[in-house]
Protein backbone atom coordinates (compact mmCIF):
# COMPACT_ATOMS: atom_id res chain seq x y z
CA UNK A 1 0.00 0.00 0.00
CA UNK A 2 3.22 2.33 0.20
CA UNK A 3 2.96 3.39 -3.62
CA UNK A 4 -0.81 3.88 -3.22
CA UNK A 5 -0.63 6.25 0.24
CA UNK A 6 2.09 8.10 -1.55
CA UNK A 7 -0.21 8.31 -4.52
CA UNK A 8 -2.86 9.81 -2.80
CA UNK A 9 -1.02 12.43 -0.53
CA UNK A 10 0.44 13.53 -3.68
CA UNK A 11 -3.03 14.28 -5.39
CA UNK A 12 -4.72 15.73 -2.43
CA UNK A 13 -1.54 18.04 -1.61
CA UNK A 14 -1.81 19.76 -5.04
CA UNK A 15 -5.82 19.66 -4.75
CA UNK A 16 -5.21 21.86 -1.56
CA UNK A 17 -3.01 24.02 -3.42
CA UNK A 18 -5.92 24.59 -5.85
CA UNK A 19 -8.39 24.93 -2.90
CA UNK A 20 -6.14 27.52 -1.10
CA UNK A 21 -5.79 29.95 -4.43
CA UNK A 22 -9.05 29.71 -5.04
CA UNK A 23 -10.08 30.59 -1.53
CA UNK A 24 -7.85 33.37 -1.39
CA UNK A 25 -10.08 35.43 -3.86
CA UNK A 26 -12.40 35.09 -1.35
CA UNK A 27 -13.86 38.03 0.39
CA UNK A 28 -15.21 36.24 3.90
CA UNK A 29 -16.34 39.41 5.14
CA UNK A 30 -18.66 40.10 2.27
CA UNK A 31 -19.79 37.13 0.77
CA UNK A 32 -20.90 34.31 3.08
CA UNK A 33 -23.12 32.58 0.72
CA UNK A 34 -24.23 35.03 -1.99
CA UNK A 35 -21.52 33.87 -4.69
CA UNK A 36 -21.05 30.53 -4.04
CA UNK A 37 -18.53 30.50 -7.33
CA UNK A 38 -15.27 29.70 -6.01
CA UNK A 39 -16.54 27.17 -3.60
CA UNK A 40 -17.78 25.45 -6.83
CA UNK A 41 -14.60 25.89 -9.04
CA UNK A 42 -12.59 24.97 -6.22
CA UNK A 43 -15.00 21.66 -5.90
CA UNK A 44 -14.84 20.65 -9.47
CA UNK A 45 -10.96 22.15 -9.51
CA UNK A 46 -9.98 19.53 -6.80
CA UNK A 47 -11.68 16.66 -7.96
CA UNK A 48 -9.96 17.38 -11.46
CA UNK A 49 -7.06 17.46 -10.22
CA UNK A 50 -6.92 14.42 -8.00
CA UNK A 51 -8.78 11.66 -10.24
CA UNK A 52 -6.38 13.31 -13.15
CA UNK A 53 -3.46 11.80 -10.51
CA UNK A 54 -5.06 8.30 -9.56
CA UNK A 55 -5.70 7.79 -13.51
CA UNK A 56 -2.04 8.58 -14.22
CA UNK A 57 -0.70 6.64 -11.29
CA UNK A 58 -3.51 3.81 -10.75
CA UNK A 59 -5.71 3.81 -13.73
CA UNK A 60 -7.19 0.30 -12.85
CA UNK A 61 -8.63 2.25 -9.52
CA UNK A 62 -12.41 3.03 -10.13
CA UNK A 63 -13.24 6.60 -8.09
CA UNK A 64 -16.57 7.59 -5.81
CA UNK A 65 -16.35 10.91 -6.35
CA UNK A 66 -18.59 13.55 -4.59
CA UNK A 67 -19.29 15.54 -8.01
CA UNK A 68 -19.64 14.90 -11.50
CA UNK A 69 -19.18 17.07 -14.78
CA UNK A 70 -23.06 16.54 -16.00
CA UNK A 71 -23.81 20.17 -15.58
CA UNK A 72 -20.56 21.73 -16.43
CA UNK A 73 -20.67 19.87 -19.85
CA UNK A 74 -24.05 22.01 -20.61
CA UNK A 75 -23.18 25.11 -23.69
CA UNK A 76 -23.78 27.48 -21.25
CA UNK A 77 -21.59 26.64 -18.22
CA UNK A 78 -18.98 27.37 -21.05
CA UNK A 79 -17.51 30.42 -19.07
CA UNK A 80 -17.72 28.42 -15.79
CA UNK A 81 -15.69 25.77 -17.15
CA UNK A 82 -12.91 27.83 -18.24
CA UNK A 83 -12.27 29.77 -14.72
CA UNK A 84 -11.74 26.00 -13.49
CA UNK A 85 -9.42 25.45 -16.54
CA UNK A 86 -7.79 28.59 -15.40
CA UNK A 87 -7.34 27.66 -12.11
CA UNK A 88 -5.71 24.18 -13.55
CA UNK A 89 -3.21 25.97 -15.74
CA UNK A 90 -1.86 28.09 -12.90
CA UNK A 91 -1.08 25.23 -11.23
CA UNK A 92 0.59 23.66 -14.11
CA UNK A 93 -2.26 21.64 -15.53
CA UNK A 94 -2.99 22.55 -18.59
CA UNK A 95 -6.03 20.77 -20.55
CA UNK A 96 -8.87 21.85 -22.68
CA UNK A 97 -12.58 21.45 -21.03
CA UNK A 98 -13.76 18.40 -22.45
CA UNK A 99 -10.84 16.60 -20.78
CA UNK A 100 -11.57 18.06 -17.27
CA UNK A 101 -14.93 16.82 -17.41
CA UNK A 102 -13.43 13.60 -17.82
CA UNK A 103 -11.47 13.56 -15.17
CA UNK A 104 -14.20 14.94 -13.25
CA UNK A 105 -16.34 11.84 -14.40
CA UNK A 106 -13.64 9.50 -13.43
CA UNK A 107 -15.12 10.10 -10.01
CA UNK A 108 -18.87 8.83 -11.00
CA UNK A 109 -17.82 5.33 -10.88
CA UNK A 110 -20.03 3.04 -8.81
CA UNK A 111 -18.64 1.20 -5.59
CA UNK A 112 -17.37 -2.44 -6.06
CA UNK A 113 -14.85 -4.36 -4.58
CA UNK A 114 -11.87 -1.93 -4.93
CA UNK A 115 -12.18 1.87 -5.19
CA UNK A 116 -11.33 5.70 -3.88
CA UNK A 117 -13.35 7.59 -2.31
CA UNK A 118 -13.19 11.45 -3.02
CA UNK A 119 -14.96 14.43 -1.81
CA UNK A 120 -13.19 17.16 -3.18
CA UNK A 121 -14.23 19.98 -0.65
CA UNK A 122 -15.69 18.83 2.59
CA UNK A 123 -17.42 21.50 4.93
CA UNK A 124 -17.97 24.28 1.88
CA UNK A 125 -19.22 26.21 4.00
CA UNK A 126 -16.21 26.37 5.85
CA UNK A 127 -14.53 27.36 2.74
CA UNK A 128 -16.60 30.03 2.70
CA UNK A 129 -16.28 31.16 6.07
CA UNK A 130 -12.46 31.06 5.87
CA UNK A 131 -12.95 28.24 8.29
CA UNK A 132 -12.23 24.69 8.48
CA UNK A 133 -12.33 22.46 4.78
CA UNK A 134 -11.14 19.50 3.55
CA UNK A 135 -10.02 17.32 0.61
CA UNK A 136 -10.91 14.21 1.91
CA UNK A 137 -9.38 10.55 0.05
CA UNK A 138 -9.96 7.00 0.79
CA UNK A 139 -9.41 3.87 -0.39
CA UNK A 140 -11.99 1.33 0.21
CA UNK A 141 -11.60 -2.65 0.04
CA UNK A 142 -13.67 -5.14 0.61
CA UNK A 143 -15.75 -2.63 2.81
CA UNK A 144 -12.61 -1.73 4.58
CA UNK A 145 -11.06 1.26 5.00
CA UNK A 146 -7.49 0.60 3.67
CA UNK A 147 -5.89 4.28 3.42
CA UNK A 148 -7.31 7.70 4.49
CA UNK A 149 -5.46 11.02 3.40
CA UNK A 150 -7.12 14.10 4.88
CA UNK A 151 -5.75 17.57 3.45
CA UNK A 152 -6.59 20.05 5.97
CA UNK A 153 -6.15 23.63 4.44
CA UNK A 154 -7.58 25.85 7.17
CA UNK A 155 -5.03 23.81 9.78
CA UNK A 156 -1.27 24.39 11.16
CA UNK A 157 0.36 27.46 10.88
CA UNK A 158 1.10 30.44 8.84
CA UNK A 159 4.13 28.37 6.90
CA UNK A 160 2.42 24.80 6.87
CA UNK A 161 -0.13 25.56 3.65
CA UNK A 162 -2.04 23.27 6.14
CA UNK A 163 -1.78 19.66 7.35
CA UNK A 164 -2.17 16.38 5.65
CA UNK A 165 -3.13 13.73 7.57
CA UNK A 166 -2.77 10.44 6.68
CA UNK A 167 -3.51 6.74 7.52
CA UNK A 168 -2.61 3.07 6.68
CA UNK A 169 -4.69 0.23 7.74
CA UNK A 170 -2.63 -1.87 11.44
CA UNK A 171 0.09 0.96 10.51
CA UNK A 172 -0.76 4.05 12.27
CA UNK A 173 -1.86 8.26 11.45
CA UNK A 174 0.96 10.67 10.96
CA UNK A 175 0.31 14.39 10.12
CA UNK A 176 3.29 16.57 8.34
CA UNK A 177 2.89 20.33 7.13
CA UNK A 178 1.54 20.26 3.46
CA UNK A 179 4.46 22.46 2.86
CA UNK A 180 7.21 20.02 4.22
CA UNK A 181 5.72 16.24 3.46
CA UNK A 182 9.13 14.66 4.91
CA UNK A 183 8.38 16.53 8.33
CA UNK A 184 5.79 14.15 9.75
CA UNK A 185 5.55 13.09 13.14
CA UNK A 186 2.65 10.07 14.41
CA UNK A 187 -0.68 11.08 15.35
CA UNK A 188 -2.37 10.16 18.82
CA UNK A 189 -5.31 10.56 20.12
CA UNK A 190 -5.85 11.85 23.88
CA UNK A 191 -5.69 9.49 26.80
CA UNK A 192 -7.81 11.41 28.87
CA UNK A 193 -10.58 8.63 30.65
CA UNK A 194 -12.66 11.37 32.84
CA UNK A 195 -15.60 12.69 30.83
CA UNK A 196 -15.43 16.12 33.11
CA UNK A 197 -12.24 17.22 31.27
CA UNK A 198 -13.66 15.96 27.86
CA UNK A 199 -13.62 18.28 24.68
CA UNK A 200 -16.38 18.08 22.51
CA UNK A 201 -16.64 18.70 19.07
CA UNK A 202 -19.33 19.01 16.47
CA UNK A 203 -20.45 20.38 13.11
CA UNK A 204 -21.13 24.54 12.48
CA UNK A 205 -24.68 23.66 11.00
CA UNK A 206 -27.58 22.37 13.36
CA UNK A 207 -29.09 21.08 9.97
CA UNK A 208 -26.02 18.36 10.05
CA UNK A 209 -25.87 17.41 13.71
CA UNK A 210 -28.80 18.42 16.32
CA UNK A 211 -26.84 20.81 18.71
CA UNK A 212 -29.50 20.41 21.43
CA UNK A 213 -29.10 16.64 21.46
CA UNK A 214 -25.44 17.13 22.38
CA UNK A 215 -26.12 19.83 24.61
CA UNK A 216 -28.48 17.10 26.65
CA UNK A 217 -25.30 14.39 26.11
CA UNK A 218 -22.80 17.16 27.11
CA UNK A 219 -24.43 17.43 30.86
CA UNK A 220 -25.10 13.81 30.94
CA UNK A 221 -21.58 13.65 30.67
CA UNK A 222 -20.37 16.59 33.10
CA UNK A 223 -18.74 17.98 30.39
CA UNK A 224 -16.76 21.79 31.57
CA UNK A 225 -16.11 23.57 28.26
CA UNK A 226 -18.31 24.50 25.95
CA UNK A 227 -18.37 22.51 22.12
CA UNK A 228 -15.70 23.33 19.72
CA UNK A 229 -17.92 24.08 16.37
CA UNK A 230 -16.09 22.87 13.03
CA UNK A 231 -16.63 22.59 9.78
CA UNK A 232 -15.89 19.34 7.91
CA UNK A 233 -13.93 16.28 8.90
CA UNK A 234 -11.35 18.17 10.38
CA UNK A 235 -13.11 17.52 13.43
CA UNK A 236 -11.93 13.50 12.86
CA UNK A 237 -8.42 15.13 12.41
CA UNK A 238 -9.04 16.98 16.05
CA UNK A 239 -9.83 14.15 17.61
CA UNK A 240 -7.05 12.23 15.74
CA UNK A 241 -4.35 14.71 17.69
CA UNK A 242 -5.59 14.82 20.92
CA UNK A 243 -7.44 18.20 20.22
CA UNK A 244 -11.03 16.74 21.13
CA UNK A 245 -11.67 13.55 22.76
CA UNK A 246 -15.69 13.48 21.29
CA UNK A 247 -16.65 14.24 18.09
CA UNK A 248 -20.94 13.30 17.65
CA UNK A 249 -23.39 13.39 14.39
CA UNK A 250 -26.36 13.42 15.96
CA UNK A 251 -29.69 12.83 13.34
CA UNK A 252 -31.44 15.64 12.30
CA UNK A 253 -33.36 14.15 10.02
CA UNK A 254 -34.49 10.53 9.80
CA UNK A 255 -34.45 10.00 6.11
CA UNK A 256 -30.28 11.41 5.50
CA UNK A 257 -28.19 8.84 5.25
CA UNK A 258 -24.35 9.45 5.47
CA UNK A 259 -22.25 9.64 2.74
CA UNK A 260 -19.30 7.29 2.38
CA UNK A 261 -16.97 10.00 1.63
CA UNK A 262 -17.56 12.47 4.34
CA UNK A 263 -16.47 9.42 6.48
CA UNK A 264 -14.14 6.58 5.02
CA UNK A 265 -10.98 9.02 5.38
CA UNK A 266 -11.75 10.46 8.91
CA UNK A 267 -12.73 6.96 10.51
CA UNK A 268 -9.29 5.22 9.51
CA UNK A 269 -7.02 8.67 10.60
CA UNK A 270 -9.14 8.68 14.08
CA UNK A 271 -8.90 4.51 14.75
CA UNK A 272 -5.21 4.26 13.74
CA UNK A 273 -4.41 7.19 15.66
CA UNK A 274 -6.34 5.09 19.02
CA UNK A 275 -9.50 6.23 18.72
CA UNK A 276 -12.78 4.81 18.49
CA UNK A 277 -15.46 5.42 15.65
CA UNK A 278 -19.34 4.10 15.99
CA UNK A 279 -22.78 4.99 15.12
CA UNK A 280 -24.76 6.39 17.43
CA UNK A 281 -26.34 3.02 18.38
CA UNK A 282 -22.24 1.37 19.10
CA UNK A 283 -22.36 -0.04 15.57
CA UNK A 284 -18.98 0.02 13.19
CA UNK A 285 -19.92 2.44 10.22
CA UNK A 286 -20.56 -0.40 7.27
CA UNK A 287 -18.70 0.95 4.11
CA UNK A 288 -19.83 -2.19 1.51
CA UNK A 289 -22.95 -1.22 0.97
CA UNK A 290 -22.21 1.34 -1.44
CA UNK A 291 -22.61 5.34 -1.58
CA UNK A 292 -24.13 6.05 1.48
CA UNK A 293 -23.87 4.51 5.19
CA UNK A 294 -27.29 2.90 4.71
CA UNK A 295 -27.37 1.16 7.75
CA UNK A 296 -26.30 3.26 10.18
CA UNK A 297 -27.18 6.96 12.34
CA UNK A 298 -25.21 8.95 12.73
CA UNK A 299 -21.52 9.01 14.15
CA UNK A 300 -20.09 8.84 17.72
CA UNK A 301 -15.90 9.24 17.50
CA UNK A 302 -14.08 9.35 20.51
CA UNK A 303 -10.26 8.69 21.69
CA UNK A 304 -11.10 5.50 23.23
CA UNK A 305 -11.97 5.09 26.31
CA UNK A 306 -14.67 7.38 26.65
CA UNK A 307 -16.69 5.24 23.91
CA UNK A 308 -19.07 3.48 25.65
CA UNK A 309 -19.81 5.81 28.59
CA UNK A 310 -20.69 8.59 25.55
CA UNK A 311 -22.39 5.49 23.75
CA UNK A 312 -24.87 5.79 27.25
CA UNK A 313 -25.48 9.05 27.40
CA UNK A 314 -26.22 9.09 23.37
CA UNK A 315 -28.55 6.34 23.91
CA UNK A 316 -30.09 8.09 27.10
CA UNK A 317 -31.02 10.64 24.55
CA UNK A 318 -32.63 8.26 21.97
CA UNK A 319 -35.40 9.86 20.18
CA UNK A 320 -37.84 8.44 16.88
CA UNK A 321 -34.88 10.36 14.27
CA UNK A 322 -32.58 7.43 14.62
CA UNK A 323 -33.58 4.99 13.63
CA UNK A 324 -32.55 6.17 10.43
CA UNK A 325 -34.84 6.01 6.88
CA UNK A 326 -37.85 5.38 8.59
CA UNK A 327 -37.11 1.99 9.13
P1 LIG B 1 -20.31 19.32 8.70
O1 LIG B 1 -19.04 19.81 8.07
O2 LIG B 1 -20.08 18.63 9.98
O3 LIG B 1 -21.35 20.40 8.75
O4 LIG B 1 -20.83 18.18 7.74
C1 LIG B 1 -20.81 18.41 6.39
C2 LIG B 1 -21.47 17.26 5.70
O5 LIG B 1 -22.80 17.06 6.17
C3 LIG B 1 -21.59 17.53 4.24
O6 LIG B 1 -20.49 17.00 3.56
C4 LIG B 1 -22.88 16.86 3.84
O7 LIG B 1 -22.63 15.73 3.05
C5 LIG B 1 -23.49 16.41 5.16
N1 LIG B 1 -24.94 16.72 5.24
C6 LIG B 1 -25.70 17.37 4.36
N2 LIG B 1 -27.00 17.38 4.77
C7 LIG B 1 -27.05 16.70 5.93
C8 LIG B 1 -28.11 16.35 6.84
N3 LIG B 1 -29.37 16.72 6.63
N4 LIG B 1 -27.78 15.64 7.94
C9 LIG B 1 -26.52 15.28 8.16
N5 LIG B 1 -25.49 15.58 7.35
C10 LIG B 1 -25.73 16.27 6.24
MG1 LIG C 1 -18.74 16.43 2.42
Amino acid sequence: MENELHVAELAVREAMGLCLAVQATVDTAVLEKRDRSPVTIADFGSQALVCRSLAINLPADPVVGEENAGVLRQPDQSEFLDRIRNELAARGVTADGETICDWIDRGAAAPCDRFWTLDPIDGTKGFLRGGQYVVALALIVDGQVEIAVLGCPGMGNADSEGLVFSAVRDGGTRVAPAADPDDSRPVRVSDCAESIMARLCESVEPGHSSHDRSEMIARTLGLQGEPVRLDSQAKYATVADGGAEIFLKLPVDADYQEKIWDHAAGSLVVTEAGGTVTDIHGQPLDFSLGRTLSTNSGVVVTNGPLHQQVLAAVAATETDRDSGNGN
